[in-house]
């Protein structure tokens, strides 16, 4: 299902029907902070956990294994996409059918965003050369960020 790429904006409870899910308390709560996170650019990516302290500090009460289900369910239904960046914690955004590949700092977890013209087609050179037909890729690249670099400079100071 593809009604989530178009890029206007749908409230919580019309995009659920869409992917034919029950409008429910909490996927139309978890689903809306996920669009609020796409929205602030800055903090797409969230963790499960992530989402649970966050419905925790809005007093909606719900237990974890809760959010992990609804989690799952949107993925399936193609509302968000899994990352693993480099760790078993599995992180999350709004899938907005965009491609993107990610930088992630080792230190603070942040996470940039790129694209690259020039890595998207080697990468589909290199399974034409290998016979494959290419269905996707995941990119991630890993290092240090500029502030955790400036604080690591800091200390040694
Ligand atoms: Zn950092
Ligand atoms: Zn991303």
């Amino acid at each position: 299902m593809s009604l989530n790429n178009e890029h206007e904006k749908l409230e919580p409870e019309q995009e659920l029907k869409n992917v034919g899910l029950k409008a429910t308390a909490p996927r139309m709560r978890i689903l809306e902070i996920f669009q609020k996170a796409q929205e602030s650019g800055n903090v797409r990516h969230l963790s499960a956990e992530d989402i649970y302290k966050q419905l925790v500090a809005e007093n909606i009460e719900i237990g974890l294994a809760t959010v992990y289900r609804v989690l799952t369910q949107f993925e399936t239904a193609g509302l968000i996409i899994r990352h693993y960046f480099g760790n078993d914690r599995a992180t999350y955004e709004v899938d907005d059918g965009a491609h993107h590949d990610h930088i992630v700092c080792t230190r603070c977890g942040r996470v940039e965003e790129f694209v690259d013209k020039e890595i998207e087609r080697r990468q589909k050179q290199i399974a034409v050369r290998l016979g494959f037909e290419l269905e996707g890729h995941s990119l991630s690249l890993y290092g240090v960020c500029e502030d955790c670099r400036k604080k690591e400079r800091e200390r040694k100071a």
